[in-house]
């Protein structure tokens, strides 16, 4: 009876301070904005573990209509036209999927876009009220905000596929020690789709040493696109089940 209630304040703290932990490494100052914004960027709480996404646990809702309804609130401390750019982030994923940013009205689970310090979102859906951070003005480059829109849909970076490897080469001693957690390879879906050099989801640094090197050819540049790949947008039809959409985005299209 007496060591019941030290216990569970042991477990408390210790939830306390792995949150406290991940907020901290959310929130680490920038080394370089760009390194900042796409590196280190993905959002965990000790409740819910990144690594079990794409077991169809943390999808959105698709509404009977067929499209994939994601409510939003943009903080009205954004201008107008870091609101527009917003949008444009939307739009990018918009196109060709099935999935549809709608505002929030009434809906329960919705994305909070608030300028917090650094570019960073949570995994999946979290259910509730979920942030995003889009800081301004460093993180409100479309590219970033579709990349980060893409975290909230349930995608982890590129370079942590399991099969990565096979593809690229990953430059451990160019990596900061703090940011080596991005370059875990996660027990990820693959979809049945190959590797994606374009994707936007790759977590890189435009200035310094590369991190990522491709295998098969040096000039191939990683994740420099504004543009979601035609992969990309065929892996959110197909995590989503959108079979109507899957015919827009063809795989003969890719080679
Ligand atoms: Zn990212």
């Amino acid at each position: 009876v007496v060591t019941k209630p030290a216990l569970n304040i042991k477990t408390l703290h210790l939830k306390l301070s792995v949150e406290v932990e991940l907020l901290l490494w959310t929130l680490r100052p920038p080394i370089t904005p760009v390194l900042n914004m796409l590196e280190g960027d993905i959002a965990v709480s000790s409740g819910r573990r990144a690594k079990v996404c794409f077991a169809r646990s943390c999808l959105w809702n698709k509404s009977v209509d067929g499209h994939v309804y994601i409510p939003y609130r943009v903080s009205p401390e954004y201008t107008e036209v870091e609101t527009k750019l917003i949008k444009k982030g939307m739009e990018n994923i918009e196109k060709g999927t099935c999935v549809r940013f709608v505002p929030l009205t009434h809906q329960r689970d919705y994305i909070d876009i608030v300028p917090q310090s650094g570019c960073w979102s949570y995994l999946g859906s979290r259910g509730g009220r979920q942030t995003v951070s889009l800081q301004s003005p460093q993180c409100l480059q479309v590219g970033v905000i579709s990349h980060e829109f893409m975290h909230s849909l349930g995608f982890v970076h590129e370079q942590s596929r399991f099969d990565r490897d096979n593809y690229v080469t990953i430059m451990w001693p160019n990596i900061w020690r703090d940011r080596l957690r991005n370059f875990e390879k996660f027990r990820t879906e693959s979809l049945d789709l190959p590797y994606d050099y374009s994707s936007i989801m790759y977590a890189y640094s435009q200035d310094g040493e590369p991190t990522i090197i491709p295998k098969n050819s040096q000039k191939i540049k990683l994740g420099q696109s504004s543009s979601l790949s035609h992969l990309d947008k065929l892996k959110i039809n197909k995590l989503y089940n959108c079979g109507s959409y899957l015919g827009i985005c063809k795989m003969d299209k890719i080679y």
